[in-house]
């Protein structure tokens, strides 16, 4: 098994991180590069946080919304763009098949030199700012975060490539290498990079309150902190990765009152790399008091608290 294509001994080039965001707050790493070479999943961490084959890392937002308001994506170093696309549509691929031949929707490919090739995917339409044969500087802002081509949320796809083999920025190594080989170093990232680029493979997406059940499709689940009335249910939903079978997950609402008008608490049956849960309960006889409610939401591994959110909801 090749462990290392690349040698760590300083003759690799590093790469910022490609997104004008704060892990953690606006947006999260949905999936890692896949290091098993066979039919399984394995991230460079031994984990589960990627899928068969995937030869990037997924940068994603938590909402529509937040796509819409525009997150740039930045060249992760200096290069000269070799080509680009743009004109796909930001369809989920819930709606509609992406063409076979552009599932990487809008995007494009840099070239760094010394057969350094850096991808970036499914940008938004009329966002692409560079063209083929333009230099780039590390940071530029080269388009903006979309959901075109083969993708289910907003989202970008990273990925870099030494003379073709994908490499994981986060080892440095080739896509294939094993994950156990996977050492504590900063891979490929600049050290401002790898700061924010802690291991987290539990995180919450996304959560609101509600007042119907939200849509299937991430596309359709956008928080709003406006309630339907004081007659509609009271639910509250969550977008969550890395839940694990056996995890339990607690659902909490407080009303203007602080008073709790709604608690469950489950154990997660499937889990998985997304994790779409809600609950919550009919209007009492008469309707909710108006005011200002509130929905936490915890997810429990053991004794240990591996995610949480809070919300907030009107009720006039
Ligand atoms: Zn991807």
């Amino acid at each position: 098994m090749a462990l290392f294509a690349v040698s760590a001994s300083g003759d690799q080039p590093a790469f910022a991180f490609p997104v004008d965001c704060r892990i953690g707050e606006s947006c999260l790493i949905q999936k890692l590069v896949d290091h098993d070479p066979g039919p399984g999943r394995s991230d460079y961490r031994c984990g589960t946080l990627t899928t068969d084959g995937h030869d990037g890392i997924d940068i994603r937002l938590r909402t529509m919304a937040d796509m819409r308001a525009g997150y740039a994506v930045l060249a992760a170093r200096d290069g000269l763009v070799l080509r680009t696309r743009d004109g796909e549509s930001d369809i989920s691929v819930t709606e509609r098949t992406a063409p076979a031949d552009k599932q990487a929707g809008n995007g494009l490919v840099i070239d760094h030199g010394n057969g350094w090739e850096t991808q970036y995917s499914h940008l938004q339409r009329g966002s692409v700012a560079v063209r083929p044969g333009q230099r780039v500087a590390a940071g530029e802002r080269i388009g903006l975060i979309g959901l075109s081509g083969n993708s289910e949320f907003p989202h970008l796809h990273f990925a870099i490539r030494h003379r073709g083999q994908p490499i994981d920025p986060f080892t440095g190594g080739a896509a294939d290498a094993s994950c156990a080989a996977a050492g504590a170093s900063s891979g490929l990232w600049t050290p401002a990079a790898a700061l924010q680029l802690g291991y987290r493979p539990t995180a919450v997406i996304a959560a609101g309150l509600a007042s119907a059940v939200p849509a299937k499709a991430v596309t359709g689940r956008d928080p709003s902190p406006r309630l339907a009335g004081r007659d509609a249910p009271l639910i509250l939903w969550v977008d969550a990765m890395g839940a694990k079978s056996g995890d339990r997950q607690t659902f909490a609402i407080a009303g203007p009152d602080r008073g709790i008008v709604h608690s469950q608490e489950s154990v997660v049956a499937g889990g998985g790399l997304s994790w779409f849960a809600y609950s919550g309960k009919r209007a009492p006889p008469g309707g909710w008091p108006a005011g200002q409610y509130s929905g936490r939401y915890i997810l429990r591994r053991g004794p240990d608290i591996v995610a949480e959110f809070d919300v907030e909801g009107v009720i006039e």
